[in-house]
C-alpha cells in the first residue's frame, strides 16, 4: 500500500510526473520511520525534524503536520507489517524544468512501508568501515532527497568489501553514509555536537539520553580520526542499523576487535525501549 498525492493506492497505481522537482532537481525532503510491534517508533521526533527540514529548504508541506501523522498512522495499520520501515518524501511538486521555485506548484507526497529484519547479526557481531572526506554541503542538518555524496560514500564501502564509510572533514569525524557514529575513549562517550554538519539522528539523541541515564559520562563534542582508530569503542547509530559496533576500520581492529561492553550496555537499553 502507498500513499500518494492525496490517496492510498496499490505501488502500481502510483504515476510520477518526469516535471517532479524531486526527479529534477532532488528538491524534497523525506524521512524513514521503523515500526516496532506495528508502531511508529519516535514519531514525534521524525515529524519534528521533517518540519525543520521542510522549513529550512522554504518547502511547503502538502498537509498540516496532525494530517501527515495521522496518515502514516494509517499507513502503517494497513501495512500490517510487525518489523518494518516506513518511508515518505515530500517534494516541491511539478513543474517546467526551472530552477527557482514555481509558481503555484503543489507539494508531493508519497509514503510506503516495507517488511524490514533488525540487523540482528550486525548487531551481535559488529562490522567494518573504512574512512573518506566528507564531501558534502553545509546543510547536513537537513534530510533531503540529494544523496549522492552519501550513495558515492556507501559504494566505496561497498568496493571495499565493507558496509559503512566514517566521514571526515579535514580529520575531524562528523558521521558516517547513512548513520553516525559514537565513540567511547578513555571511559568517555564521544559524538560530533548536533550542529549543521550532521544529520541530528533520531536514534543518536536516544541513544545519548540513554548514555546519561546509565550514568556514561556523555560528550557532544568533535574528535579527529586518531581518537576514532584508538578509541576502546566504536558503534554507529541510525534507524535501520539501531546500535551497531564498528569493529574494524580502515582494516584496523578497533580495541579488542569485539563488541564493546558499553556498547553492548547501550543496545540493551535501546532495546528495551521498544519491546514490551
Ligand atoms: N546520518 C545520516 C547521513 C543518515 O542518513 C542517517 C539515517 N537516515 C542517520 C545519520 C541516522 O539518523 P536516524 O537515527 O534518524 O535514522
Amino acid at each position: 500500500m502507498y500513499f500518494f498525492k492525496d490517496r492510498f493506492m496499490t505501488k502500481d497505481e502510483v504515476r510520477i510526473s518526469p516535471d517532479d522537482r524531486g526527479y529534477y532537481f532532488g528538491d524534497g525532503v523525506y524521512e524513514v520511520f521503523r515500526i516496532y510491534g506495528g508502531k511508529l517508533y519516535e514519531k514525534e521526533a521524525h515529524m519534528r525534524r521533517l518540519e525543520n527540514s521542510a522549513r529550512e529548504l522554504r518547502l511547503p508541506l502538502p498537509y498540516s503536520l496532525a494530517e501527515i501523522s495521522d496518515l502514516l498512522e494509517r499507513l502503517t495499520a494497513q501495512s500490517e507489517l510487525d518489523e518494518a520501515t516506513l518511508y515518505m518524501q515530500i517534494t516541491r511538486g511539478e513543474a517546467v524544468r526551472s530552477h527557482p521555485f514555481p509558481a503555484g506548484a503543489e507539494s508531493v507526497l508519497m509514503a510506503y512501508c516495507s517488511e524490514v529484519d533488525r540487523p540482528t547479526r550486525a548487531m551481535q557481531s559488529g562490522i567494518s568501515a573504512v574512512t573518506q572526506d566528507d564531501i558534502r554541503w553545509l546543510r547536513c542538518d537537513l534530510k533531503t532527497l540529494n544523496l549522492l555524496p552519501n550513495v558515492l560514500a556507501k559504494q566505496k564501502a561497498m568496493d571495499h568489501g565493507v558496509q559503512e564509510v566514517v566521514l571526515h572533514r579535514n580529520g575531524t569525524v562528523t558521521e558516517c553514509s547513512a548513520s553516525n557514529v559514537m565513540i567511547v575513549a578513555d571511559g568517555m562517550l564521544l559524538t560530533h555536537p548536533a550542529n549543521h554538519l550532521i544529520l541530528h539522528g533520531i536514534t543518536r539523541g536516544v541513544v545519548l539520553e540513554l548514555a546519561r541515564g546509565l550514568g556514561l559520562r556523555v560528550r557532544e563534542e568533535a574528535f579527529g580520526l586518531d581518537e576514532l582508530l584508538g578509541a576502546e569503542e566504536v558503534f554507529i547509530t541510525g534507524t535501520t542499523v539501531e546500535v551497531t559496533p564498528l569493529v574494524r576500520i580502515d582494516g584496523q581492529p578497533i580495541g579488542s576487535g569485539e563488541p564493546g561492553i558499553v556498547t553492548r550496555r547501550l543496545q540493551t537499553a535501546f532495546e528495551a525501549t521498544f519491546s514490551a
